[in-house]
């Protein structure tokens, strides 16, 4: 297999199978959304956080109106539209960055928010904690003692502005981190939470409590 970087140069590489990922296209063209007056940015109809057009009576949810490329994103603002054009009130906003992204492959990968490298960009004082799997239990009784969980946090409010994980069900565990964030939850709050033992979510207190160098099981 040949393979070019960005800066030109060509490499062969022997492998036995290839993993081919592909970006997301709107199917926008011909349905008469330049004549409505729809705005369309690189095959995305753009919205904004209430799905709307700009265009009234026209909305755009989904994939069609940007990333992430994502099930649940497509969901919830399928949810957004439908309450807000039947009139229920105290529906909230998309706000995508509190849209969970997991990859189901092995080791499992699960995130949400800021990465430490975008908390950092944006001017904060950041604070991260880090704990392994090969400090839990559970982790190893299942035999899946690799992987990783990270938090990152705010140093001055404790706000909770990312976290990653990777290894064993951790798609299932960052719920725990988005829930935390959508009630805005402090480090604080979280390192005085009570996980149960043994399990693989103890991992995330441990994570948490990294970030103050207080970690138990390490
Ligand atoms: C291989 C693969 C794996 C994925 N795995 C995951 C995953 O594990 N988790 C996850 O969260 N997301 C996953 N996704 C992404 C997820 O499928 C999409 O984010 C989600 O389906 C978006 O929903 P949607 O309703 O916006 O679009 P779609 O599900 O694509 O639905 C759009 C529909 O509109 C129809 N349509 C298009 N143009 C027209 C037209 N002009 N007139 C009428 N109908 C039209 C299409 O035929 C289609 O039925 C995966 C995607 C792919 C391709």
């Amino acid at each position: 297999m040949g393979t070019r970087a960005k800066d030109g140069k060509t490499e062969t590489l022997t492998v036995d199978r290839v993993i081919l990922a592909m970006g997301i296209v709107g199917n926008v063209e011909n349905i008469g959304l330049e004549q409505a007056g729809v705005k369309v940015d690189r095959t995305h109809v753009v919205v904004n956080e209430w799905g709307e057009t700009g265009v009234p009576g026209l909305w755009a949810i989904g994939d069609l109106a940007g990333p992430p490329w994502l099930a649940h994103k497509a969901m919830h603002e399928g949810v957004i539209v439908a309450e807000r054009i039947k009139g229920v009130k105290g529906v909230h906003p998309l706000d995508t960055s509190k849209v969970p992204g997991c990859t189901y492959c092995w080791p499992q990968v699960a995130s949400v928010g800021m990465t430490e490298a975008k908390a950092k960009a944006s001017g904060r004082k950041i604070k991260v904690g880090k704990f392994p799997f090969i400090g839990n239990g559970k982790a190893i009784a299942l035999g899946e003692p690799e992987g990783l969980i990270k938090t990152v946090f705010d140093a001055a409010t404790g706000e909770l502005l990312g976290a990653h994980m990777v290894g064993a069900e951790v798609t299932e565990l960052i719920q725990g981190y988005v829930i935390a964030q959508n009630l805005e939850t402090t480090e604080d709050s979280l390192s005085s939470t009570i996980f149960p033992h043994p399990t693989l979510s103890e991992m995330m207190h441990e994570a948490v409590l990294a970030a103050d160098n207080k970690t138990l099981h390490m």
